[in-house]
């Protein structure tokens, strides 16, 4: 036995190493599922944006003053899913989280709050702010596609909501959503595929 393994005593003391090395190794395996997990939590499945918590976690509490947030909500979406299908409504889902993807800088994120409404948080005054949003919208009415049911191209427009926090009041995060989305809802009110600022 001595001679075909050597010393008994090393032999124990090798397999405690290695018991202790494969130990690590687990701890690490742990450790990288739980951050893929960690990131995971934070996209939404569909568009691979940022979801509600993701963009949650990337705004400070309170915003600082120059926090701009515009809400974003498909127009007559239901009606896109009915007559294109739900696969093409996917789409379109897609594709704005794609644009607004582009719109995205070292502070500033986008992201899908659910169903067919996005956000995107940025810094500016409210006439910048108001300036981006602007922009989403000329391009959000410039895209198409091809439906995947047969029926043809579709196309979309998109209201947006904007709310900035100033320095004179403090606003939480959630004062600014909730002032961003009544803004939103006069767009819809005022004709839909436009932009309204949060007086
Ligand atoms: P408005 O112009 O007032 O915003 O009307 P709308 O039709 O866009 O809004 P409404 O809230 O009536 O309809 C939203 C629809 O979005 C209803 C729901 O079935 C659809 N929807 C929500 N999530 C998804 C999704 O992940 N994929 C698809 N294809 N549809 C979705
Ligand atoms: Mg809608
Ligand atoms: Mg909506």
């Amino acid at each position: 036995l001595l001679n075909q393994y050597g010393n008994p005593w090393l032999m124990l003391s090798d397999q405690l190493l290695l018991g202790v090395t494969n130990l690590g190794l687990l701890a690490m395996l742990v450790e990288r599922a739980q951050e893929r997990l960690r990131i995971l939590a934070e996209l939404d499945p569909l568009t691979g944006a940022l979801n509600r918590a993701g963009l949650a976690a990337r705004v400070p509490e309170p915003p600082p003053a120059g926090t701009g947030v515009i809400l974003i909500d498909v127009d007559h979406f239901k009606s896109i899913n009915d007559r294109y299908g739900h696969a093409t409504g996917d789409d379109v889902l897609r594709k704005v989280g794609n644009l607004l993807k582009q719109f995205e800088s070292p502070q500033c994120f986008s992201g899908r709050l659910g169903g067919e409404e996005f956000a995107i948080v940025v810094q500016g005054t409210a006439p910048e702010v108001a300036g981006v949003a602007e922009l989403i919208r000329r391009q959000a009415a410039r895209m198409s596609g091809v439906s995947r049911n047969g029926s043809g191209e579709w196309g979309c427009t998109v209201s947006l909501g904007v709310s900035v926090s100033d320095s004179s009041t403090e606003q939480t995060s959630h004062d600014l959503l909730q002032k961003a989305d009544e803004a939103l809802y006069q767009a819809k009110r005022n004709g839909r595929n436009q932009v309204k600022v949060a007086g």
